[in-house]
């Protein structure tokens, strides 16, 4: 279902190809066109790299466009789990860098003067029952050098026991953005890549070469090595673009177990949740728990847009961004974004234009793949695991439904979005098996599946 920011910017693609463009050794290959790789490419092109974006379908198609576009360094009660999990240091870094991606955006829109509803407003988690982690947060966020503070004013339209602030967070209009950034980069749009050896890149149109490669295809394509599909898995959410509610200012994330989110964005207010892990439903009830919440708090309210999207949750909560593996030194990646990926985006895109370049960067041990955070990481390992052998299992049951084409775990039907969906890595199919999300590659090819055993 199309987003309220593809209503607002319908016309986002690339230029014609040119077909010089194959002939060219490139100094870097970015592959795909997300929030991530338009700005990894764009990053690398200010420092006068040659850059060319290989996107499988068109700009911004991806998890992109479905985005609710906070641009926050509040990603939950991350400080507080940070500092627990891999210590002060680190959860200061990470603070810094999304920080950072934030005053980096306000340069760019600066710059170009890009009219993307950019506005600095207060980020707020909230909760209608635990005043104590929400001030357990704002202690964490103090100690990492964040700007929080505690509240029980808010303009959510229901009581709740507090709300944890942090100043100038920031929001906008992600397509109206990508669409000035995108039109300085060579992007080939519908080539979509199939195989990485060495430098070379083989897509379903040719063979590209380049120096170094970064893949930012929102979950990364290549098994082996990195093993991202041991590391990571994915989950849902879903929003809806609500018209005739009254305007709310700040930006809202609830962390009880049912929390919403809430944004402005123009005359629409945003709302999001019924999260839960790709491939696990709970009967039709995703959009329409949301509807119900919209219509009690807000009567009067008529849905515009509806949409869903998933993102890739690391084991350890910090995204990989930087080599792609030991063994690959000029492969890079970035992912495990955890539903955060606007300044995740950025953060990858200042990371790898300095490593690229073999500058030092402040805060590329953080965010290293090749971190080792064995405590921090334990517990989703052994559950993420778990679902892994109960799919393959499901997957080869033959009276089971259909197989996932990436690595044969049982698919389950998503009757919100009429969808095959794979709980282990989170690869999604259409209801005639094509396919929709990555990791998997290709469209299912005999599908056995029967839909009413499922449902
Ligand atoms: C409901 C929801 C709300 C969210 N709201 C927020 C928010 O408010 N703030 C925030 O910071 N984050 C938010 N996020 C997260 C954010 O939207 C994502 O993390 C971000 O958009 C991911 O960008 P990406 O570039 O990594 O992936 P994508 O946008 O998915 O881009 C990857 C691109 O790679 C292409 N591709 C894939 N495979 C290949 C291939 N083999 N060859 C070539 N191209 C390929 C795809 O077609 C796609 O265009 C939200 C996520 C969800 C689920």
């Amino acid at each position: 279902m199309k987003s309220l920011w593809r209503a607002q910017e319908e016309k986002l693609e690339a230029g014609p190809a040119d077909p010089a463009l194959k002939k060219v050794h490139w100094d870097v290959i970015v592959i795909g066109a997300g929030m991530a790789g338009i700005l990894i490419a764009y990053q690398l092109k200010e420092q006068g790299r040659r850059v060319l974006v290989l996107e499988a379908d068109t700009i911004a198609s991806g998890q992109t466009e479905r985005t609710t576009a906070k641009i926050t360094s509040q990603h939950g009660c991350k400080y507080s789990s940070l500092i627990k999990k891999v210590g002060k240091e680190k959860a200061r870094l990470y603070a810094q860098a999304n920080e950072a991606a934030i005053k980096e955006y306000e340069r760019l829109i600066k710059k170009y003067k890009i009219d993307c509803q950019f506005e600095r407003v207060t980020a707020y988690l909230y909760s209608r029952k635990e005043e104590e982690k929400l001030r357990n947060e704002i202690r964490a966020a103090k100690e990492v050098g964040i700007d929080a503070f505690f509240t029980k004013e808010t303009q959510l339209p229901f009581p709740v026991v507090g709300a944890a602030g942090f100043r100038h967070q920031a929001q906008f209009s992600p397509l109206i953005f990508l669409q000035y950034i995108a039109a300085q980069l060579e992007v080939l749009e519908h080539t979509k890549v199939i195989g990485i050896k060495d430098h070379k890149v083989m897509t379903n149109a040719s063979v590209f070469s380049a120096d170094k490669i970064v893949v930012a295809a929102h979950y990364p394509f290549l098994n082996i090595p990195g093993f991202y599909f041991l590391r990571q898995h994915q989950e849902r959410s879903y929003v809806l673009a609500l018209s005739g509610c009254e305007r709310i200012q700040g930006m809202y994330y609830g962390i009880d177990e049912d929390g919403l989110s809430f944004r402005q964005a123009g005359e629409h207010l945003l709302l999001g949740g019924s999260g839960h892990r790709t491939g696990i439903h709970h009967g039709k009830c995703a959009y329409e728990n949301l509807w119900q919440e919209a219509r009690k708090y807000y009567p009067e309210c008529r849905e515009a847009y509806r949409w869903s999207a998933q993102d890739c949750m690391p084991h350890d909560g910090i995204p990989f961004i930087g080599r792609y593996s030991y063994f690959t030194p000029d492969l890079y990646v970035a992912t495990g974004f955890q539903k955060w990926g606007m300044t995740s985006s950025m953060v990858a895109a200042m990371i790898l234009r300095d490593e690229i370049c073999e500058r030092e960067h402040p805060y590329k041990k953080v965010f290293s793949p090749q971190r080792m955070n064995v405590r921090a990481s334990i517990g989703n390992l052994l559950c993420d695991v778990g679902m892994s052998i109960e799919g393959l299992i499901k997957g080869i049951v033959p009276q089971g439904p259909g197989r996932c084409a990436h690595l044969g775990c049982g698919l389950t039907w998503n009757p919100d979005e009429n969808s095959w969906d794979c709980p282990c890595h989170g690869s999604r199919y259409d209801e005639n098996g094509r396919l929709l999300d990555n990791p998997s590659k290709r469209n299912l090819k005999n599908m056995k599946v029967d839909k009413k055993e499922e449902l």
